[in-house]
């Protein structure tokens, strides 16, 4: 019998594969029977994020309600620009020092996402096969176990400027350590002509125009659409324009 993805879930006693809905092992299109797979769900979001699931996440994200709970979190962050040099709470900090020297991230962090608040509830449970563990399903024991047995989680994200887009990578704090829970990407190059600055999203630093080029001593204005342009956001009815053409 196979069982789609998505209602694979189920009772508390069942102990199908929470992913693939196999009763012992893995199909093998299921994200556990590959050793090299980083990512268990791939989804394309309304506005044309593709967001990934990873593996090392599954613990926390290997159902339809953990991915809600996460999901529900992501609106309630407090962005920080990294060149601000914002102050961080003490946790975070420090969770952004370890994971920043890593490859390919220190010099593309635009953003941080943190709210000591925004918080994940999670079984802190024994299960040695995460794939089908259901101990936060409704009625399972161990939903009226000891407090002690939950843990609560802070959600973190950092947004990384890639040369063609915006990527998200949202992490757990377990308290040993962050896992990264999720991964988004979207399309959305650079613009042409911007300023570090504006390229990395930090319009509110941009100095308006470029270095000269070799020789020259003009300062091509930036090509970043803020300084031509409301913020957008600043009011959604407020969208047509038509004074920004000229040329
Ligand atoms: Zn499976
Ligand atoms: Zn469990
Ligand atoms: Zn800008
Ligand atoms: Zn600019």
């Amino acid at each position: 019998m196979s069982t789609p993805a998505s209602t694979a879930q189920g009772r508390w006693s069942d102990t199908t594969c929470l992913i693939c809905g196999a009763a012992t092992g893995h199909l093998p299109t299921c994200a556990a029977s590959n050793p090299d797979a980083t990512n268990h769900l791939t989804q394309t979001l309304p506005d044309g994020t593709t967001r990934t699931w990873t593996v090392a996440g599954i613990r926390y994200t290997a159902t339809e309600a953990r991915r809600q709970a996460i999901t529900a979190l992501m609106p309630t962050m407090t962005w920080v620009h990294t060149i601000d040099q914002p102050s961080l709470p003490f946790s975070t900090g420090a969770l952004v020092n370890e994971i920043v020297p890593q490859p390919g991230i220190g010099r593309r962090l635009a953003r941080i996402g943190y709210h000591p608040l925004a918080t994940l509830r999670v079984p802190d449970c024994g299960c040695t096969d995460l794939w089908r563990c259901r101990c936060d399903f409704d009625d399972h024991p161990h939903a009226h176990a000891h407090p002690d047995l939950w843990a609560d989680y802070p959600l973190l994200a950092l947004v990384l400027r890639w040369s063609h887009g915006w990527g998200h990578l949202w992490l757990l704090d377990i308290g040993t350590g962050a896992v990264v829970i999720a991964d988004d990407y979207i399309t959305a190059p650079i613009p042409a002509g911007a300023t570090k600055a504006c390229a990395m999203g930090w319009c509110h630093r941009c100095p308006g125009s470029t270095r000269p080029a070799p020789g020259q001593t003009h300062r091509p204005p930036c090509g970043c659409s803020c300084h031509t342009q409301p913020p957008c956001g600043s009011n959604s009815g407020d969208r047509e324009k038509g004074t920004t053409g000229e040329s």
